[in-house]
């Protein structure tokens, strides 16, 4: 069973009509029948792929690993491909950070909209977000509590809360462990290559007979809550996202993929795109993972013991389009406040978004979370995130297409490099040995 372009078309189909459905439906989201569709029908069609999918995602993402690492074979190079991918990933964050800020530094979103931080939105969101967890959350994640983090004292917590980073850890553990203890435990490493064909089997029949539906059912939930109309007060903040977080797609993976992994960057889209519709529809990197390894091992031919390594640490510690939502928030509301951003506090904008990308889980609207300690960071009000809150849903899709492309880019840099050094590819061609 594979992800054909069959599927990845229906999925399309799947997500222009629910953007078309919602849409209408959001001009009339007062109707009973209305509410009820969207709560019986879209929602539960959304919510149960979205469970279907994360019911794998961390057998996928611990099995992958382990295999991964055995297949590495030694430790050391795995440090090495390891500290390469957290430079790569640091450095395109950083600069999307940048990116983001200068675009709202030249289109000013907040320019003349001071009103905006007397809605009720904002009182809505200090009495309930701030008062309740989430800035608690927020404040957890600080650089010390992020690298302890890293090492998980409770495995079994660690997998029931989906905490990719110390799943990480401790599947690569098991494979360092599985490598040291060599042929000893060559029953268990089948038995992984085995679990491995068999969860990835239920990723595709998952894929194939529900990703469609279940895109659906996500996507017209979201525009039926959350339609354009809601967009139009904050169009100017709406299209400096979309435009950096383009901008950034195109030039910066355009770049990496065509200059540093040596592929065309029109058939890296062609090709990772079923993993890019899921995206879009997930809002969740971490929903994602199953289907973006699987692309990427296939379509993209990176090979696994990379991109089973790098793609699922890029989708805790890489959010690119995330970022730039943040670094656009953050010189939006500084706008509308009156407040000018002195060159001092860009820097800590991009340096804390960086670092709270990092022990923060891909799912839906935790940028937000993460931009609480960043408006925090910079002596901003963070109730003032009340104000995109209402449109955040719609941009949370497109950043987190931007957030697993980037982790894939990389994966297939780092596989390119690693093919060089192996002597596969022929300098001064595009061409490697194996064709
Ligand atoms: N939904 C994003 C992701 O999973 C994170 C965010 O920006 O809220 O990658």
């Amino acid at each position: 069973m594979k992800i054909g372009n069959k599927l990845t078309l229906y999925i399309v189909i799947a997500l222009i009509a629910g953007i078309t459905i919602g849409s209408i439906f959001n001009t009339m989201a007062d109707a009973a029948w209305v509410q009820w569709i969207d709560q019986y029908i879209f929602n539960v069609l959304g919510q149960i792929f979205l469970n279907l999918i994360f019911m794998v995602v961390v057998p996928v993402v611990f099995i992958s690993i382990v295999l991964g690492v055995v297949s590495v074979g030694d430790p050391k190079q795995l440090g090495v491909i390891g500290i390469k991918t957290m430079l790569f990933y640091l450095t395109t964050t950083a600069i999307a950070i940048s990116l983001a800020i200068a675009v709202a530094l030249v289109l000013k979103p907040g320019e003349g909209q001071a009103d905006l931080l007397n809605t009720e939105e904002v009182s809505e969101y200090r009495a309930t977000e701030l008062e309740g967890g989430d800035t608690e959350l927020a404040m957890q994640t600080t650089f010390d509590q992020t690298l302890i983090n890293i090492i998980p004292d409770n495995l079994f917590m660690a997998m029931a809360d989906q905490n990719m980073l110390q799943i990480i850890t401790f599947a690569i553990f098991i494979g360092v462990g599985l490598i040291g203890v060599k042929e000893k435990a060559a029953g268990i490493v089948k038995l992984f290559e085995q679990a491995n064909e068999v969860i990835m089997w239920i990723v595709l029949a998952i894929m194939k007979y529900f990703a469609a539906l279940g895109a659906f059912g996500l996507v017209a939930t979201a525009f039926t809550q959350a339609g354009f109309g809601a967009i139009q007060q904050l169009g100017m903040y709406f299209i400096c996202v979309l435009l950096a977080l383009f901008i950034h797609f195109a030039v910066v993976y355009g770049s990496v993929v065509q200059f540093l992994g040596k592929k065309s960057f029109v058939w890296f889209i062609k090709m990772f795109a079923p993993a890019m519709t899921v995206a879009f529809s997930t809002s969740s990197s971490s929903a994602v993972l199953p289907v973006s390894l699987e692309t990427a091992q296939n379509k993209l031919g990176i090979r696994k013991s990379i991109s089973s390594f790098v793609q699922p640490l890029g989708a805790t510690v890489n959010m690119d389009g995330t970022a730039i939502m943040q670094g656009v928030a953050t010189v939006f509301i500084a706008q509308l406040s009156g407040i000018d951003l002195t060159v001092g506090q860009m820097v800590t904008v991009v340096i804390v978004a960086t670092i709270a990308s990092i022990g923060t889980a891909g799912v839906p609207g935790v940028g937000l979370v993460m931009l609480a300690m960043v408006l925090t960071a910079v002596g901003l009000d963070p109730a003032a995130i009340g104000i995109i809150l209402g449109i955040d849903r719609l941009l949370d899709m497109t950043r987190t297409v931007v957030n697993i492309t980037g982790d894939a880019s990389i994966a297939l840099v780092i596989d390119h490099q690693q093919n060089v050094k192996e002597g596969k590819f022929i300098k001064g061609t595009s061409k490697y040995v194996d064709g």
